[in-house]
């Protein structure tokens, strides 16, 4: 997942994380405040994540409190931190465990249909050499071998 968000991440940027998409965990949070108001927030929260990663963003001290001392302002937090988890990566890991390169050919500067260069007859740019990258689950090999089939029906 993380390598599929690098994709589209450029240096500096913030990113936002959902460790809980499809729920509305504040909600859900009051609701279980309302209806189970002695229910300590870990196990809550050891419903829905694993224990070591609610171990690792909480305090013990906060899991331990049963919901009806947390005030509602207190429960916002909660919800920010797995809901809207906000983070500036440090960078990437950069060429040595990326799985493609996006090469830097622009692609305007090709034709579509042969993959010739539109500045030197005859120069064809094929696969990732090209400023082209897919999602993981095959696009790439599926680009570098369509583009070469291409290529290869005109050179
Ligand atoms: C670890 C890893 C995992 C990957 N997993 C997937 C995946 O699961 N699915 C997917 O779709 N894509 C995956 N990719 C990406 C995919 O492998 C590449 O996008 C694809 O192989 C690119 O093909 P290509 O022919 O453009 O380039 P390459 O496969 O890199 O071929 C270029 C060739 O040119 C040769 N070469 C370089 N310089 C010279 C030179 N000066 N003279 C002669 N030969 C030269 C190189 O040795 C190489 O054989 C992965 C990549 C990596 C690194």
């Amino acid at each position: 997942m993380i390598l599929q968000i690098s994709n589209y991440w450029h240096p500096g940027d913030s990113i936002t994380i959902d460790l809980l998409p499809g729920s509305d965990l504040l909600e859900e949070l009051k609701e279980a405040k309302r209806l189970h108001p002695q229910r300590q927030l870990k196990s809550f929260l050891l419903k829905k994540l694993p224990s070591r990663l609610v171990l690792a963003l909480f305090s013990e001290q906060l899991l331990a409190r049963p919901l009806q001392i947390i005030a509602q302002e207190n429960l916002v937090p909660v919800f920010r931190q797995l809901q809207q988890w906000a983070l500036r990566p440090a960078g990437s890991e950069g060429y040595k465990s990326a799985e493609v390169t996006v090469g830097g050919v622009n692609t305007a500067e090709i034709s579509s249909k042969t993959m010739e260069s539109r500045k030197v007859s005859g120069l064809y740019f094929v696969g990732e050499v090209l400023d082209v990258t897919g999602w993981l689950g095959g696009y790439n090999l599926q680009w570098a071998w369509s583009s070469g089939w291409c290529a290869g029906q005109y050179v």
